[in-house]
Order: structure tokens, then C-alpha cells, then sequence
């Protein structure tokens, strides 16, 4: 059991970040929800986790396009025993086109967040005995797509920080790990089944089947109770020496 133990998972108003805080509560871990917006439905999900599991839930607001933002997040959490960097955007357009905003969000975001969260949580870890990094990376942290030049870097990036942080951690029982997920069914995915089927005129197990999992073998997504449950075990004893490493959740994409 996590009993004691407080997660801070980024980005965990929605999607897979709420389903991996979920999961770690449904595990026993206090758990610390966080985006940029502050709405009285962001912390209602607190609520709902708390009262649901039994542990302590909290929501905090925090932007994790802005280094101090991110830092301020672990400290105002006041521990930090299991931090999931999972925050993270996407745009999509060639190279050539790709708006520089756009780049410097995305970096800012899915990359240099998680280096400012690190870098704040691993003293408070030293500290406590005990820590867990898991960063939500991406399929994309390991292959490539056309038009996500910023995406896959920001993604390659986590991959290799995460390697970085498991070896200044390597002798003590603190873990780092990333997770790259294939497609996951969140609302986001779920909201733009109905068009695409219009789009190609396509019932919509053919729109799943045959657009959106083109590429991953399984043809079924990943859910975010899966990501969550993948979570969870890297936190358990018998991931102490999984270290500085990927565990993919995509169907087999990567074994393509
Ligand atoms: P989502 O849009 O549902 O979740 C993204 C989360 O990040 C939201 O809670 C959002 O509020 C938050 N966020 C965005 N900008 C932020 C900011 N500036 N500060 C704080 N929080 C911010 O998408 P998701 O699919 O759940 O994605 C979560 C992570 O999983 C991302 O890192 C994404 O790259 C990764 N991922 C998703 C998939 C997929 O198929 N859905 C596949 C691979 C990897």
C-alpha cells in the first residue's frame, strides 16, 4: 500500500494525469491534483477522490509553462513522495510552418517541467527515504511522426532525463522512470470520434480500427486505468530496481 506516501501528478485535471491520481489513491497514496485553471470543478475532483478512497486530496493550481510555477507546486504540496510529470500539449504542422509559440509551449510544458519539478521534489524525497519519479513520456519518446517535431523532442527529451536523474539517484531507494503510452482513449480522444466519422464516413469502430489505432497493433487504445495501474506498480517494491527506463503501454507500436 501507498498509505502515507503524497503524489503530485501535473496536469491532472482530466485524462490520463486524473486517471494515474486516481489509481495511486485507490492505492493509498494522498494525492496532489494540479493544472492552470482554478475552478470550483478542479477541486471538486479532489472531493471526489478524498471522499471516494479515504485519502487526502487537493488540488493546486499551478502554470507548468513557468519554472517558478512548477517549483512552487512541490513546495506548496509540502511533500512530494511520488511526483508523475505528466502535463503536456500538442500541435501539430511541418517544421517549416511550426509556430515558434507553439514550439517554446510545448518544450516548456511536456520538457522543462519536469526538470523544475525534479529538481524540487528530489531534496524533499532525500529526505523523506523514499521516492518515485515516473514521467508520462509518449510512443513518441522512443519513434517519430511527421509534423510533431516539437512533440518528439520534448518526448526523446524526458526519455533521456529521466535516464539522467535514475543515475544521480541510483544508490538510493529512489526510482526514475518513464512511461510511454500509444494512443489512450481520454475525452479529448473520445471528442473527436463523432467527426471523424462523419469526415470519412465511417461507423466508429472503423474510425478507432482503421484511423486512429492505424499504428497500433492491438487496435484497441490504451485506458487510463492502465497507465494508472502501470504507475502504481513502478511506486510498489517489486519496481525498487526498475530504474532509468521505459515501460511502453501502446499495443505493440514500438515493437513495429
Ligand atoms: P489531456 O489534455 O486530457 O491532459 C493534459 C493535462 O495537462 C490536462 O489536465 C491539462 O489541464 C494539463 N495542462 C495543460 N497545460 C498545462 C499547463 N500549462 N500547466 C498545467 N497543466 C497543464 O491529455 P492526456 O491525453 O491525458 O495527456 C496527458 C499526458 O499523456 C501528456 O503528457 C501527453 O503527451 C501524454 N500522452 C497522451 C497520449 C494519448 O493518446 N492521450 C499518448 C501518449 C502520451
Amino acid at each position: 500500500s501507498l498509505k502515507g506516501k503524497t503524489a503530485v501528478v501535473t496536469g491532472s485535471n482530466s485524462g490520463i494525469g486524473l486517471g494515474i491520481a486516481w489509481e495511486l489513491a485507490r492505492a493509498g497514496a494522498d494525492v496532489v491534483l494540479n493544472s492552470f485553471t482554478d475552478t470550483d470543478e478542479d477541486h471538486a475532483l479532489a472531493q471526489k477522490i478524498a471522499g471516494e478512497t479515504g485519502v487526502t486530496a487537493r488540488y493546486i493550481k499551478a502554470d507548468m509553462s513557468k519554472g517558478d510555477e512548477c517549483r512552487a507546486l512541490i513546495e506548496q504540496a509540502g511533500a512530494c513522495d511520488i511526483l508523475v510529470n505528466n502535463a503536456g500539449i500538442q500541435h501539430v504542422a511541418p517544421i517549416n510552418e511550426f509556430p515558434s509559440d507553439k514550439w517554446d509551449a510545448i518544450i516548456a510544458i511536456n520538457l522543462n517541467s519536469a526538470f523544475h519539478t525534479t529538481a524540487a521534489a528530489l531534496p524533499m524525497m532525500r529526505k523523506a527515504g523514499w521516492g518515485r519519479v515516473v514521467n508520462i513520456a509518449s510512443a513518441h519518446g522512443l519513434t517519430a511522426s511527421p509534423y510533431k517535431s516539437a512533440y518528439v523532442a520534448a518526448k526523446h527529451g524526458i526519455v533521456g532525463m529521466t535516464k539522467v536523474v535514475a543515475l544521480e539517484t541510483a544508490q538510493e531507494p529512489i526510482t526514475a522512470n518513464a512511461i510511454c503510452p500509444g494512443y489512450v482513449l481520454t475525452p479529448l480522444v473520445e471528442a473527436q470520434i463523432p467527426d471523424t466519422m462523419k469526415e470519412y464516413d465511417m461507423s466508429r469502430e472503423d474510425v478507432i480500427k482503421n484511423i486512429m489505432l492505424q499504428r497500433q497493433p492491438s487496435k484497441e487504445f490504451a485506458t487510463v486505468e492502465q497507465l494508472g495501474g502501470t504507475c502504481v506498480f513502478l511506486c510498489s517494491d517489486a519496481a525498487a530496481q526498475i530504474t532509468g527506463t521505459t515501460i511502453s503501454v501502446d499495443g505493440g507500436w514500438t515493437a513495429l
